[in-house]
C-alpha cells in the first residue's frame, strides 16, 4: 500500500514542498516521514537519492510498508512545512543509466525473448542479467537498436493500471506483483514494472554503451554505461589509448598491432635469453667433470633455475659436494648438492659456521651465507673451478 505520495513519478522534480508527518529518533539520527517526497528510496537494485530537506543532508532513504523514511541528523516537528532539494546531477546520471537499462532489456526481450533476471547499479556502471546466451554479434545488435531508440527520442511514461487492467497487459517484471504495480512504457521498445524515476524522453539518456558481456548462470551478464557516465568512460579510454599511442610511437588506431609487435619482439628476446642461460649453465656443469673432491663455482651469471640445474647435473659428475655460489648483497646465495652425503644434516653445520640460513633435501640444500669466498672454500675443503 502506498502511504507517502511519490513525486518522483515525474523524474524531473528537483525541488518540492511537503509537510512533516512524523519524525522519530533512531540509532543513526532521525527518521523523517513526509506527506509527499521526490526522494527515491533504496530498492530494485538502485541506491536512494541524495540531497537536503530544509538544508539538512538526507543520509539515506528507505521504504517501510508504503512509508518513505528519510534518515537525517536533525529533528523536525510534525505539521511543519519543509522544502526538499534533490542532488540533481547524481539523480540525472542514475536516470540516464536506469532508463538505458530498460531500453537494452526491452530490445533483448523483443529480439530474443529473454527476461531480465538481475539488475544492479553501482559506481562501475550497470549490470543487467539476461536469461539466455548472446553472441558478440547479437550484443552489438541490441546496442545498435538501443541507441536507435535514443535517437528516436520517444516518450517514457509511467502509469498504475488496476488489477483487471493489469491482467490484460503483457509486460516485463522480475517479481510477481499484484498490488500498486507501476508500469513504465518506452514507446514500442519496452513495457516493464518498475518503481524508480526515469527520464521523460529517450533522447535524455544519451549514448548507451555495452562495455562487456559474459556467460552468467546459463544466461548473459551485460555491463553497460549510459549518458554522462558513458561520456566519462569514453574520455578515460581515449586518454588511455592516447598515452599508449605516444609511448609506442604508433597511431591511435594502430595501437593493438603495435602491442602485438611488441609482444612478438619480447617473445623473441625471451627465447634468446633462455638459450643464453642454458649455454651458461652447461658451461658451469662442464667444470665439474672428473673432479673427486668438494668443488665450488662462484658466479654472477646464474639465475635460480640455472643454479639448481647446474648443481643437479654437477653432482652426477663428482663424488664430493658440488657448490654453486651467486654473489648477493652481503655474501652469497648458495646451492649445494651431493650424491654421496646427506646434506640435510650438514646444512646446520654449514649455516652455523658461515652465518647462513637455509636447508632442503638430503641431496640438495639452498640458502644464503654471510661469508667470504675464502671462508667458504676453507670450510668445505673445496677447490674453486
Ligand atoms: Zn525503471
Amino acid at each position: 500500500m502506498i502511504v507517502t505520495k511519490r513525486l518522483y513519478d515525474d523524474g524531473h522534480i528537483k525541488e518540492f514542498d511537503a509537510t512533516v508527518v512524523a519524525c522519530v529518533p533512531c540509532e543513526k539520527g532521525f527518521l523523517l516521514e513526509l506527506d509527499q517526497t521526490a526522494f527515491f528510496p533504496n530498492g530494485g537494485g538502485q541506491l536512494a537519492d541524495e540531497g537536503t530537506i530544509d538544508g539538512v543532508a538526507v543520509k539515506n532513504v528507505n521504504e517501510e510498508q508504503g512509508r518513505i523514511l528519510h534518515l537525517v541528523d536533525s529533528s523536525f516537528v510534525a505539521g511543519e512545512s519543509v522544502h526538499g532539494v534533490i542532488d540533481w546531477d547524481l539523480r540525472f546520471g542514475r536516470m540516464q543509466n536506469h532508463t538505458g537499462e530498460h531500453i537494452v532489456c526491452g530490445v533483448a526481450h523483443s529480439l530474443f525473448g529473454y527476461e531480465n533476471t538481475g539488475f544492479h547499479m553501482g559506481t562501475f556502471g550497470i549490470t543487467a542479467d539476461l536469461s539466455g546466451p548472446l553472441t558478440e554479434e547479437q550484443v552489438r545488435k541490441i546496442e545498435y537498436l538501443a541507441n536507435k531508440a535514443v535517437f528516436d527520442n520517444v516518450e517514457v511514461t509511467c502509469f498504475y493500471p488496476d488489477e483487471n487492467e493489469l491482467e490484460t497487459i503483457e509486460y516485463r517484471s522480475k517479481l510477481d506483483l499484484t498490488e500498486d504495480v507501476r508500469l513504465v512504457r518506452i514507446d514500442s521498445y519496452d513495457l516493464c514494472a518498475c518503481c524508480a524515476p526515469h527520464v521523460r524522453r529517450t533522447g535524455e539518456v544519451g549514448i548507451i554503451k555495452i562495455l562487456s558481456h559474459q556467460s552468467h548462470r546459463g544466461g548473459t551478464r551485460l555491463l553497460l554505461k549510459c549518458g554522462f557516465e558513458a561520456l566519462e568512460d569514453y574520455c578515460g579510454r581515449c586518454a588511455s589509448i592516447s598515452a599508449i599511442s605516444a609511448s609506442l610511437c604508433a597511431k591511435e588506431n594502430e595501437v593493438a598491432e603495435a602491442v602485438e609487435h611488441l609482444k612478438a619482439e619480447k617473445a623473441k628476446l625471451d627465447y634468446q635469453i633462455e638459450q643464453m642461460n642454458k649455454e651458461k649453465t652447461l658451461k658451469y656443469i662442464k667444470r665439474f667433470k672428473g673432479t673427486d673432491s668438494n668443488v665450488c663455482v662462484f658466479t654472477d651469471d646464474l639465475d635460480a633455475d640455472g643454479l639448481r640445474e647446474t648443481v643437479n647435473a654437477g653432482k652426477l659428475l663428482c663424488n664430493g659436494i658440488v657448490g654453486v655460489f651467486v654473489h648477493a648483497e652481503d655474501g652469497y646465495k648458495y646451492c649445494l648438492g651431493s650424491n654421496m652425503l646427506n646434506l640435510s644434516a650438514f646444512a646446520k653445520q654449514f649455516n652455523s659456521a658461515l652465518c647462513g640460513r637455509g636447508g632442503g633435501k638430503p641431496e640438495m640444500i639452498q640458502g644464503s651465507v654471510k661469508a667470504s669466498k675464502e671462508e667458504i672454500l676453507k670450510f668445505l675443503s673445496a677447490e674453486e673451478v
